[in-house]
């Protein structure tokens, strides 16, 4: 029996496997078969690997919980077998689907990787090949017997992050994803530099598969001049099970009367409120400036130094636990999969 980790290596769509319709000249899924033929090197690394696709590939602009369930009905089937998992992902919301999958998979002891590429694999210049030769690589790393990546992480551009911390910016270069609150676990050089201080410890609780996510969630961003009839109206729907608010610096927001009393009247419905920051780095604190007393006043919930992706999934994560509303702000205030300092 081979004593080699073995992973396995799910494609669910996105450029890494596109091939170009030379008719129209747009970028299409392309049968991933095929992609393991385009990449002989994979047959030198140090693992045996399996492969699995989505039946049918997708942009991942069409990525929604149902493939996340999908996911992680195939992640947790084949389990037992399997030392790591990489995930194949367009990269335009992978950090949405990273996130939401380490809140559904807990306590996970195994890493799963998530990659993708700004250029299709077959491109004379594709970051494809690095991304997910060095995916798989750290996917197969193992200390002692077991896997060194205990948790789910997003690989690109030579540097491994935690999942829950990052966010595409850039749909240029070949680094589109940062982490501005957490440092890379890995970085890519001539050799891996592994940062242990920096992994994630997971408990020894059995592993367990969350599925019931609450999708009723609105996001509202703040800008200056919104107008109350917009907000008051988006505020009313019936079906909003939790919000997500954006706000400016440090949590702050407008301190007039209408805006603290709507929240106010919501949160007193039973409806969570969050508070994640504009800012591509650092953290919400709500007290520091007048501008968000009110809203700690009203009882929002402080969304600390996440990332808007991860709160969204939190919040579709914890919605779907059925928490009473303080138990709601305490355990979303905690950092669960470390998704927050
Ligand atoms: N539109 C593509 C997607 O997200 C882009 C990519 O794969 O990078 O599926």
């Amino acid at each position: 029996m081979s004593t080699k980790p073995s992973i396995l290596l799910i494609y669910t769509g996105g450029t890494i496997g596109m091939i170009k319709d030379y008719e129209t000249g747009a970028l299409k899924a392309f049968d991933f078969d095929q992609l393991l033929q385009n990449i002989p090197e994979l047959r030198l690394l140090d693992c045996d690997i399996s492969t699995s696709s989505f039946e049918t590939p997708i942009d991942s602009s069409n990525m929604n919980p149902e493939y996340w369930n999908e996911l992680c009905d195939l992640i947790s089937t084949n389990f037992d077998a399997y030392q790591g998992f990489v995930v194949l992902h367009g990269s335009d919301t992978m950090s949405y689907t990273a996130s939401a999958i380490s809140f559904m998979l807990e306590n996970l002891n195994k890493p799963v990787i998530f990659t993708g590429s700004q250029l299709p694999i077959g491109d004379l210049r594709t970051d494809a090949k690095e991304n997910l030769i060095t995916a798989i690589q750290i996917a197969a790393l193992q200390k002692r017997n077991k896997p060194v990546i205990q948790e789910v992480c997003l690989y690109f551009e030579y540097k491994l992050y935690r999942a829950n911390r990052t966010s595409k910016v850039s749909a240029e270069h070949f680094e589109a994803f940062d982490s501005p609150n957490y440092p890379p676990l890995i970085t890519s050089g001539v050799h891996l530099s592994v940062h242990e201080e920096l992994l994630f410890k997971p408990s020894r609780k059995s592993f367990k598969v969350h599925q019931n996510l609450v999708t009723d969630v609105l996001l509202l961003k703040m800008y200056p001049g919104i107008p109350k009839s917009l907000v008051l109206a988006m505020l009313a729907i019936k079906e909003i099970k939790g919000i997500v608010l954006e706000t400016y610096g440090s949590g702050n927001t407008t301190t007039e009367m209408w805006f603290l009393e709507a929240l106010k009247t919501v949160i007193k419905s039973g409806v969570p409120v969050v508070n994640v920051t504009q800012c591509i780095a650092g953290s919400v604190q709500m007290g520091n400036y007048e501008t968000s007393v009110g809203l700690k006043k009203a009882g929002v919930i402080s969304g600390r130094d996440i990332t808007v992706e991860a709160a969204v999934a939190k919040m579709m994560y914890l919605l779907g636990q059925n928490l009473g509303p303080k138990v709601f702000k305490s355990v979303y205030e905690t950092p669960l999969r470390g998704e927050l300092t």
